[in-house]
């Protein structure tokens, strides 16, 4: 299993559970849709300095996807991503179909995320965190892996990731990895392909309300007035939230770190993004 000859693609859990066989000592993961970008990238590479072996899996998850949503059109670039895969050192990349990893079709037993799947992504899109965390639990179950990274840009699902491995005592190690921007400061996300040149202008939006809800952090209120300030002056973004919560997603705090969220939809893209802010 030589690093020079690219990661092992297992695309079978007979070929996965060989792999991992090869392995001794510590196994990260890093999961994925695919559609590698240079926020994946860096998960890749947290996990290479911080484990033996890194496996990724790439599974675009049509649990996780409503109706009306974009399964059928999520971008597919399997042979860019075992590029970026092999040059960030990956040993497996594990990348199953759906009936590979739903043989007995839509799963009848799902993990239930509890109040906080409901809110936010929840409340906008129905299921969404059941189909997460279902897939999440397996893809954990079939590595075995010691530690998985998450970003924090998918923030909301990073947190009830945690809470799941702490509730059902799923004994690996959560590591959440901050956001990765371009310059301008959108933050990296497969679904910015969508976004036309002037479509990717208005969404810099969201990152500018960011910075302005940190600035602005002196109370609670402050933050999000501004974070909305400067959501209002795009005119073409439908913002679906802005909100600021205590880094567990429960009620803000008086004083202290605090996150601020949101979600806006630019043309058809639905964009989120979040940071940090420390409430004075
Ligand atoms: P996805 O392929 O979109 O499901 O994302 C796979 C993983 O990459 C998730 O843990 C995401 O939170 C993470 N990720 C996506 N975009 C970024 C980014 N810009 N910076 C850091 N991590 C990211």
């Amino acid at each position: 299993m030589s690093r020079e000859a690219g990661p092992v693609v297992a695309r079978t859990r007979a070929e996965l559970a060989a792999a991992r066989a090869g392995m001794s000592g510590t196994v990260g993961v890093v999961m994925t849709m695919g559609a590698l970008h240079e926020g994946h990238a860096r998960l890749l590479r947290t996990a290479r300095e911080q484990a033996d072996h890194v496996v990724m899996t790439l599974f675009v998850n049509p649990l996780q996807f409503g109706p009306n949503e974009d399964f059928d059109r999520y971008p597919r670039t399997f042979d860019r991503d075992l590029e970026i895969a092999a040059a960030e050192g990956v040993d497996v990349v594990f990348t199953p179909t759906p009936a590979e990893m739903y043989p007995n079709g839509e799963p009848a037993v799902r993990v239930n995320p509890g109040p906080v799947g409901e809110l936010l992504e929840g409340a906008s899109r129905p299921g969404f965190f059941h189909g997460v965390l279902t897939v999440v639990c397996k893809l954990l179950h079939l590595t075995r892996a010691d530690i998985a990274y998450f970003g924090e840009k998918d923030y909301q699902q990073l947190t009830l990731i945690r809470t799941m491995v702490r509730d059902l005592d799923l004994g690996v190690e959560i590591c959440g990895v901050p956001t990765v921007r371009e310059p301008g400061g959108l933050a990296l996300s497969s679904r910015n392909r969508y976004l036309s040149p002037a479509e990717r202008e208005t969404a810099l939006a969201l990152s500018r309300a960011l910075r302005a809800g940190a600035v602005a952090a002196e109370n609670g209120e402050d933050a999000l007035a501004a974070a909305r300030k400067e959501l209002e002056q795009t005119a073409v973004l439908d913002v679906d939230y802005v909100v600021l919560t205590d880094p567990e997603l429960g009620p803000p705090p008086e004083h202290g770190p605090a996150r601020l969220l949101i979600a806006a939809r630019v043309g058809t893209t639905r964009l989120i993004d979040n940071a940090p802010v420390e409430i004075h």
